[in-house]
């Protein structure tokens, strides 16, 4: 964005904005004058972001959302939890959406995104040794692939279904449903919970 005598301080906020997903120059600006108008809003803000700087972490298991102190989520924490399926999504978002349709009670281990040569993204990019590490000691029966459906979600999941060939449980992935290309945070939970108990073995 021109400076049009914009204060360093403002400028390095509104560039600081546009790096966020979804943003454009206009929303930034829009935020900022909004944060600026109200002081116990910007008060609020900072606190949240130090806070979740310094009290969020990766889990250590799964690679959801934890607090620092625990080093667990709170997915991984619930003991409650007894389906042996592993379910691997993209990003912790996906988690969030699989949860609202509350038709899985096993455990998740997110990769990090998917494997995607043309933006640089590739094998040790994600978290795949953690996966198979887990796959090798847990008590896990189904690994299931919930990656989206878009090319490089396909790619990733058959690159993880080949690895596995000699892994002793069952490989599984959505029912179709999911229209192609869709990230799991936008299907309804209706939809995510049938493709959940329609799921189909993955052929390699
Ligand atoms: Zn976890």
């Amino acid at each position: 964005m021109e400076g049009y005598g914009l204060p360093p301080a403002l400028r390095s906020l509104l560039a600081t904005l546009e790096k966020l997903p979804g943003i454009g120059p206009r929303s930034a600006l829009r935020i900022a004058q909004a944060i600026l108008k109200k002081p116990t809003l910007l008060e609020e803000l900072s606190q949240a972001l130090v806070e979740v700087q310094t009290k969020i972490t990766p889990c250590r298991e799964c690679g959801y959302w934890a607090e620092a102190e625990a080093g667990l989520c709170m997915i991984c924490q619930d003991v409650r939890r007894t389906e042996p399926v592993l379910c691997v999504v993209k990003e912790p978002a996906d988690v969030l959406a699989i949860e609202r349709s509350q038709a899985f009670r096993g455990h998740y281990h997110i990769l990090g995104g998917v494997l995607d040569p043309l933006s640089g993204i590739t094998e040790k990019d994600l978290r795949l040794d953690n996966l198979w590490k887990r796959l090798q000691k847990g008590a896990y029966e189904e690994v299931l692939l919930a990656l989206g459906t878009s090319p490089e979600a396909e790619t990733t999941a058959y690159y993880i279904a080949r690895q596995l060939t000699d892994w002793h449980g069952k490989i599984t992935r959505f029912a179709s449903g999911i229209p192609v290309g869709s990230e799991l945070e936008y299907i309804d939970p209706l939809t995510l919970s049938r493709s959940l108990r329609e799921r189909q073995p993955v052929y390699i």
